[in-house]
């Protein structure tokens, strides 16, 4: 087949089986056999699941889960699955958990597990005068919305509090109602949904105005988490990588473009423990970076200082809407076996380890950076992958990552040379 007649309207893809969809996507991009059998080859995952999961299944894709070791949070020592992909995140918290936990770990907390959702009304000529409308509701709405859930409302979970906000805009005033809602152990998306749609109409009806969205705010600023830690002067290297430390933070703290990295840093551990307990990585990460960014300006997640002792506290606050029910995470069986090793019965205390390991990272990356430079301890880490990828097979990749390391030239051509010598000779 010429590839102009190539179409990507393939009828009733749906509803094929997993293996019918994969053959016609290997009929359409040409795959070969090995590319095929990678595809088709089962993870930890039931395909039926996969297939019940989203949508057009054709494969699943297998994460690698490390496990961090050296986490003591609020007195109790925890191991902590991670998913991730990418080399030293893993490595990093467990260096970092090491040099605080002797003198205590981490001590965590949250606010809350409220979620809000959103309603946007437009088209009301006198929005304060609508807005009083809708806060002199509240008991019908906070009745109406504990009706969408009684589960949630027998678990302690349910409708907490109404917020209304006139929100100026290129199209003019816009009311918005804000849903504040208890989800108890669900991240609640799709429960704050369900009650912001069924409460539109009621607002349309006493405001005369139109309702366009409804839908949950990701700035799930009524659900923080919280995490602290001391590391010890003398247990991080002395006063001048602690200095280091703080002059790192420092700049993170003044300059969005260094910011947006100090942060990604702290995501990428907070993000392998959302996605190893099938939680949703991408809600968890909006929610940071919008808070990050709360005063106006995109700042740190996370703050430093000295003690009067001359020892390192660290501290950081960020939206964690993550749950224990719903979504992949009761579904998942790897989910579910990862939140058993966390050994966590609640939402909220999933947040908190979460919270101490996005800590943690952070310290791993300011102090990596402030003394020896990133590249050192990543670049070994990632000089493995490049042996893999150059075709390094069993004992070929330690012997041929370290002479990468020891060339610093962590490359895939060095690494395709070398690898061709060693076998000559
Ligand atoms: P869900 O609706 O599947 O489960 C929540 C429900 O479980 C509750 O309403 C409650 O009735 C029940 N439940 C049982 N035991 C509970 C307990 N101990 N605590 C609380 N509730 C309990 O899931 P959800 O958490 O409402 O939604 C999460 C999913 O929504 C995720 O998959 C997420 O990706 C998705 N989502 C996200 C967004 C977004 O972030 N913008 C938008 C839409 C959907």
């Amino acid at each position: 087949m010429s590839l102009s007649n190539l179409t990507s309207r393939i009828s009733g893809f749906h509803r094929m089986s997993t293996a019918e969809r994969l053959e016609a996507v290997a009929a359409f991009a040409g795959l070969d056999e090995a590319s095929r059998a990678q595809l088709a080859a089962p993870g930890n995952i039931d395909p039926h699941l996969a297939d019940h999961m989203i949508e057009n299944v054709v494969a699943t894709l297998a994460i690698p889960i490390g496990v961090a070791t050296n986490m003591r949070v609020d007195g109790r020592d925890v191991l902590v699955p991670m998913a991730t992909e990418e080399s030293s995140v893993v490595a990093a918290v467990c260096n970092s958990a090491r040099q605080c936990h002797d003198a205590g770990g981490f001590t965590t907390s949250v606010s809350g597990t409220l979620m809000i959702a959103q309603i946007q009304l437009v088209g009301v000529s006198d929005p304060e005068n609508a807005r009083l409308t809708i806060l002199e509701q509240r008991a019908a709405i906070a009745e109406l919305c504990d009706g969408c859930d009684p589960m949630l409302v027998s678990l302690g979970g349910g409708f907490r509090d109404l917020e209304v906000r006139i929100v100026k805009s290129l199209g003019g005033p816009m009311v918005v109602t804000h849903l504040i809602v208890d989800t108890r152990d669900a991240m609640g998306a799709n429960t704050v949904n369900t009650m912001a749609e069924a409460l539109a109409p009621r607002i349309e009806a006493w405001t005369g105005g139109k309702v366009f969205l409804r839908i949950l705010s990701n700035l799930a600023d009524r659900r923080l988490a919280r995490a602290r830690a001391l590391w010890p002067v003398e247990a991080i290297g002395g006063p001048e990588v602690r200095d280091g430390m703080i002059s790192a933070y420092h700049f993170a703290e003044a300059d969005p473009y260094r910011a947006a990295t100090h942060n990604k840093g702290i995501m990428n551990g907070v993000s392998a423990v959302v996605l190893a307990t099938g939680n949703d990585t991408r809600a968890v990460e909006a929610g940071a970076h919008a808070y990050a960014a709360r005063s106006g300006r995109y700042t740190s997640l996370t703050h430093w200082e000295v003690t009067a002792e001359g020892h390192l506290a660290g501290s950081i606050e960020l939206p964690m809407p993550v749950g224990l029910v719903g979504g992949a995470t009761r579904i998942h069986p790897t989910a579910r076996a990862c939140l058993k090793i966390l050994g966590v019965d609640t939402a909220a205390g999933l947040a908190r380890i979460i919270a101490a390991v996005g800590l943690a990272q952070n310290f791993g990356a300011m102090k990596a950076l402030a003394t020896t430079g990133i590249q050192k301890g990543h670049m070994a880490l990632h000089a493995n992958n490049v042996a893999i990828a150059a075709g390094a097979v069993g004992a070929e990749v330690a012997r041929l990552a370290a002479i990468l390391v020891e060339r610093r030239q962590v490359r895939q051509d060095v690494a395709a040379a070398e690898l061709a010598r060693m076998r000559a000779g």
